[in-house]
């Protein structure tokens, strides 16, 4: 059996596939304001069309959003990208589809913009301030991203998985090459989008003001928020707005080019999955988390981007809380493969909860990259707060000033060494001191279990986490330790 020597491993990460980034400027809308939202511009410096790209404009509809600011980096070979990642940020922030505390008439922030025939005034502060900043920006196409809650082609009483549009004949074969892009990534056809060519989109929305008074082309791409995973829906509104882009020859990037990197730029950059069998508030306690410390950037990725070998372009993957078997499904044997090979070549992966029975060694579909198994098949263990121990330096990693601290805990592994002879022995952070064991799962089997461990699988670093620190007030910050950890820093 192999000792992992801590002192021994010296990792570096050269991530291939990196590309330049763009100059980009940014400012505020409604700056001073409690709507205040970035705006960013990049600029080619060449001649070629202003598009303009909104998301977030409904609070409810997350997916626009994190495709919007995903996409602002892509560089560009001519024209200009004005993107407004989250148009109406205080409705995104309690994921409602309304302005929160608008009057009735005035919380849809995409009914609030000058309607047909009206004076050229919006009719909310945020609108307005919006609404100003588009007429100077004078966006020759204006793509604004959204989601319904139904696929269009299952239930006509939602517009998701549409483009709605009026199409002439120069944007025409512009949708319906994005239409076809799109589609080409969805295996079930009762699933594609539809186009839509002869919707004038919504009266008093941000599209349809903008092609009546500023001459602009425009449509709604719209998502389906139901039973549609995250990335993958997120990945839908950067295929779509990628083949415009390239079809307008505005950028050569291709849809899962996610990670650009300039010179002086250190940062690191970590992907967090969130397709099939991710679930809870995990993600986005850590997608929070790190927007808020310098040096780290977070993309959010699925199965498709994996497949692609996305993971290349990133230092760490996070693989997060819901069903480990799930993900492994989801995943399938050539997206696990990618898992493992980005690890051994020197990546860096974090597994919490579902993603750690993802990491260890004992089930049939799980990655084999962490020398640690399940002590029962039982793992229905109920959700509670328990006491984590740290040991080995934990709390000192972590920046804590006591050994003990309360973490949330839900159905997380409970683990002992699998002894592989594949993989180097595990080091334990954390363990469990205290235990639950609800729905006559065996009790007496969690409390002296590791529930923070860290490991070396290849070139790479891999860390699993049974509890979930990063939902529990206090111990959001370990997750970026670790992060950092598994890639050296
Ligand atoms: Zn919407």
């Amino acid at each position: 059996m192999k000792r992992l020597i801590l002192a021994a491993v010296l990792l570096t990460v050269f991530p291939i596939g990196m590309r330049a980034q763009a100059p980009l400027k940014s400012g505020q809308i409604a700056a001073g304001t409690k709507w205040a939202t970035p705006y960013y511009v990049n600029d080619s410096g060449k001649e070629g069309p202003t598009i303009l790209i909104t998301g977030g404009v409904h609070g409810n509809e997350p997916a626009g959003a994190l495709a919007a600011d995903q996409i602002r980096h892509w560089p560009l070979e001519s024209g200009r990208l004005v993107v407004i990642p989250r148009a109406n940020k205080r409705a995104l922030s309690v994921r409602h589809r309304r302005t929160p505390e608008a009057p009735r008439e005035l919380g849809d922030l995409n009914r609030s913009f000058p309607k047909t025939g009206e004076p050229d005034k919006a009719k909310t502060e945020l609108a307005q301030a919006l609404w100003d900043f588009i007429k100077q920006v004078k966006p020759d196409w204006v793509l604004d991203l959204h989601e319904g809650f139904a696929i269009h082609r299952q239930n006509p009483e939602s517009v998701g998985s549409t483009i709605l549009c009026t199409a002439d004949e120069e944007t025409a074969p512009v949708f319906e090459n994005a239409l076809e892009a799109v589609n080409a990534s969805i295996e079930d056809s009762t699933r594609h989008f539809l186009l839509k060519k002869n919707s004038p989109t919504v009266n008093g929305g941000l599209v349809r003001a903008s092609i009546e008074r500023l001459g602009a082309k425009g449509a709604v791409l719209e998502t389906t928020y139901n039973g549609i995973p995250f990335a993958v829906r997120i990945r839908q509104h950067r295929v779509m707005v990628n083949r415009i882009l390239q079809d307008l020859k505005v950028t050569s990037a291709g849809p899962d080019d996610l990670v650009f990197r300039s010179e002086r730029d250190s940062s690191i950059w970590v992907a967090i999955y969130h397709d099939r069998g991710v679930g809870g508030n995990g993600p986005r306690a850590m997608r929070t988390e790190f927007s808020a410390m310098p040096g780290i950037e977070s993309r959010t990725i699925g199965s498709a981007e994996v497949r692609n070998g996305v993971l290349k372009q990133f230092d760490a993957v996070i693989f997060p809380g819901g069903s480990g078997s799930k993900q492994a499904a989801g995943l399938g044997g050539k997206g696990r493969e990618q898992v493992r090979k980005f690890v051994s070549e020197g990546g860096g992966f974090v597994g919490i909860c579902a993603g750690c029975y993802l990491a260890c060694e004992n089930f049939s579909w799980s990655l084999k990259i962490l020398d640690a198994k399940t002590r029962s098949s039982k793992w229905r263990r109920g959700r509670a707060e328990l006491e984590l121990g740290f040991e080995n330096g934990g709390e000192d990693l972590f920046g804590l000033d006591s050994e003990i601290a309360t973490v949330i805990y839900q159905n997380g592994p409970v683990m002992e060494r699998a002894g592989s002879s594949d993989i180097p022995d595990f080091e334990t952070l954390a363990r469990f001191k205290t235990e639950v064991a609800k729905n006559e799962t065996p009790k007496g089997l969690q409390v002296g279990t590791p529930a923070i461990l860290r490991g070396q699988f290849g070139k790479g670093r891999v860390v699993g986490i049974s509890p979930h620190p990063e939902q529990t007030e206090g111990l959001r910050h370990l997750v970026p330790e670790l992060v950092k950890w598994t890639v050296n820093r």
